[in-house]
């Protein structure tokens, strides 16, 4: 998608704090962080939402969740069991998307948080 701000940082077109890459998806730190560690991952194939996803993007949708600890722990986020995560997918107008194409928000990090509006 030629207008998809994610599509042109997977393309390299826009910069980005990366701190994953692998064939399937693509992980940066988050230009306004709602917490000390805040991470987008995406998936590099463009899927505007979690509503529009077909049958051949559910790998790597279980790929983005399970590397979520990792990338957290390895960002500056706290291991269990004192240390968590939080991981958050916006959903269309009413869930709060802003961008539109498929992200995972994840947060790490000692609270007090800024937060998301969740
Ligand atoms: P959402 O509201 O779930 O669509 O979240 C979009 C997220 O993208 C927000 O947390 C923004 O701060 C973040 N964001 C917007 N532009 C950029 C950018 N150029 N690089 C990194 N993160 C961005
Ligand atoms: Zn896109």
């Amino acid at each position: 998608m030629s207008d998809c701000l994610f599509c042109k940082i997977i393309a390299g077109e826009i910069p980005a704090r990366q701190v994953y890459e692998d064939d399937d998806m693509l992980a940066f730190h988050d230009i306004n962080p709602a917490a000390p560690v805040h991470l987008l991952i995406v998936p590099k194939t463009h899927v505007a939402t979690l509503a529009d996803v077909c049958p051949a993007d559910e790998a790597v949708l279980g790929k983005m969740m399970a590397i979520a600890p990792r990338l957290a722990a390895e960002n500056g986020g706290r291991t269990l069991p004192d240390g968590g995560l939080r991981v958050v997918m916006n959903v269309g107008p009413d869930g709060g998307q802003e961008v539109y194409h498929v992200h995972l928000h994840v947060l790490a990090g000692e609270r007090p948080w800024r937060g998301m509006a969740v």
